[in-house]
């Protein structure tokens, strides 16, 4: 089979012929690049006895061990560990490659040079946020930063653009995928696309007064500033009837948020709007989007590239490779990237769907997809879990249980000792902003049944904000990040920033939860 139909014809395949040419590309891809010039990789396949011919199929991968974040972390031994998982080429290597002889004959010297300065050079990167470490940079070279282009053009064709669109990137301005595929995506897709940076570059105000400008058919950015952003022009009675499409990424979008955000955008007058999600990780280098499903109730999936990446879905206990349709680990490899790259990357995130190979029941296309919805893993050490009040509490769960409450909007749920003394016990002060009239004594009833039901914990005081004190709460145009989650246990009264007015703490000077597991 014609390898180059796996680019060329990557929405459209059958899962026999993915399979297939994959696993060429696979092979191709260990011998000629990674093995070759990736320290880290070098290293592992000597270990355990495996040359790059040793995989012939997809099934083969299964004797490659899998990578996962901590293998990229320094340690005092290694301070520069993840430079190991950098391609660097061997000139030697490369020059007397027969290829490269013939190119260099038929192109010149110079031509082949640039070719492997295009291909091999780090010119650019963006990071990992540091949640639970010191932030890893993932470079990229030119070659990547055009693959980076034609994943964020297909995310959008995915995502239904039209040229004719107007798009508004609100993603925060920093060295992440997000904010970056977006521009890239939109550059690529030839659409007009703003990139505000977020809220901490230009405030909600800004963001609302350039969307006022601009009447943008589509929104792109992390689903908690777009919803701080929509709320705001709902207090401020502005009209979005231009607005078609909300395209979330950066964070999980839970169920209710999607809710939450379609009824905001109803009230400001848009109407045929769709939310659609997208997911993709720094260690992937790309994203992946859903497509539109015009208010289909159907699990969402997200539609892969074939050609420049596979996923396995493994359960995450075991890590044995699990069939398609079965719900597991996502796994990552990618097909063609360079500067830096992990093979057989344990992503920790869920998909309870699994992976699935027939064509997608909203628009057709034959990608492979791993359906429904994606939290994290329990298999993977880095799942935000921790102790309150003595009990072990999975903060992904409490995380749904909130968004997916009625009555309350914005909500931050901030964990601190009782009268700030360290030596006291934990306390859970959940702070919400409520929605609409109902009273506030049953609010606290249903939303502490709602905790016990899945936590077997509840808060110790629910308080009550409006939308003004929930954006100053988060943070909003202040964190790069709205702050859902805040730790406050570790600072004494004397650390504490001055708490605003009608809060009962600042969640402002607060690390995330996230940093403590
Ligand atoms: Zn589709």
């Amino acid at each position: 089979m014609n390898p180059k139909l796996l680019k060329t014809q990557w929405q459209d395949l059958p899962e026999q012929a993915i399979r297939q040419l994959q696993a060429e590309k696979l092979r191709h891809y260990l011998r000629n690049v990674a093995l070759p010039f990736s320290a880290h990789y070098r290293e592992v396949f000597r270990r355990h006895g495996l040359a790059a011919d040793s995989i012939r199929s997809l099934e083969d991968l299964q004797r490659v061990p899998f990578s996962s974040k901590a293998d990229l972390l320094n340690t005092p031994e290694h301070p520069q560990r993840v430079r190991d998982f950098v391609l660097i080429p061997d000139p030697g290597v490369l020059a007397h490659r027969p290829s490269t002889l013939l190119r260099a004959l038929c192109q010149g010297r110079e031509r082949v040079k640039d070719g492997f300065e295009a291909e091999y050079r780090p010119i650019f990167m963006t990071s990992t946020t540091g949640r639970s470490a010191d932030p890893i940079p993932f470079l990229f070279t030119r070659h990547d930063l055009n693959n980076l282009e034609l994943a964020g053009k297909r995310l959008f064709e995915i995502c239904g653009a039209h040229r004719e669109m107007r798009l508004m990137n609100l993603f925060p301005y920093a060295p992440h995928l997000a904010f970056w595929q977006t521009h890239y995506g939109g550059a690529a897709f030839g659409v007009f696309t703003a990139s505000t940076g977020g809220g901490k570059v230009m405030g909600t105000e800004g963001n609302l007064r350039l969307i006022g400008k601009i009447r943008p058919e589509v929104l792109i950015g992390m689903p908690t500033f777009i919803y701080h952003v929509l709320q705001q022009a709902v207090e401020q009675e502005l009209r979005l009837e231009h607005l078609r499409r909300i395209v979330l990424g950066g964070e999980k979008v839970p169920d209710g948020m999607r809710r939450k955000l379609a009824h905001l955008a109803s009230e400001l007058g848009a109407r045929e709007m769709d939310i659609v999600a997208t997911y993709g990780f720094t260690e992937a280098k790309m994203a992946w989007g859903e497509c539109p499903g015009a208010g289909d109730e159907s699990p969402g999936s997200y539609h892969l590239y074939p050609d420049l990446g596979l996923f396995e879905v493994i359960d995450p206990k075991t890590g044995e490779a699990l069939p398609p349709g079965h719900a597991g680990e996502l796994v990552f490899t990618p097909l063609d990237a360079r500067g830096t790259v992990v093979l057989r990357y344990r992503t920790g995130d869920f998909i309870d769907g699994g992976l699935v190979y027939e064509p997608c029941p909203r628009c057709g296309r034959k990608t492979p997809r791993p359906v429904g919805h994606i939290s994290r893993s329990s298999g993977v050490k880095e799942m935000r879990l921790d102790k309150i009040k003595g009990t072990l509490v999975d903060f992904n769960q409490l995380e749904h249980v909130l968004d997916d409450a009625a009555h309350i909007g914005a909500w931050q749920l901030e964990l601190r000792k009782r009268n700030d003394d360290p030596l006291e016990v934990d306390e859970l002060v959940l702070h919400v902003h409520k929605l609409d009239g109902i009273r506030e004594d049953k609010l606290v009833r249903d939303l502490n049944n709602r905790f016990v039901a899945k936590t077997e914990i509840h808060p110790n005081r629910i308080v009550f904000h409006d939308a003004d004190e929930m954006r100053e709460l988060q943070g909003v145009g202040v964190q790069l990040k709205e702050q859902k989650i805040v730790d406050n246990r570790k600072l004494s009264g004397a650390d504490r920033v001055p708490q605003p007015p009608a809060a009962a703490a600042s969640g402002c000077a607060s690390e995330s939860i996230e940093v403590a597991v």
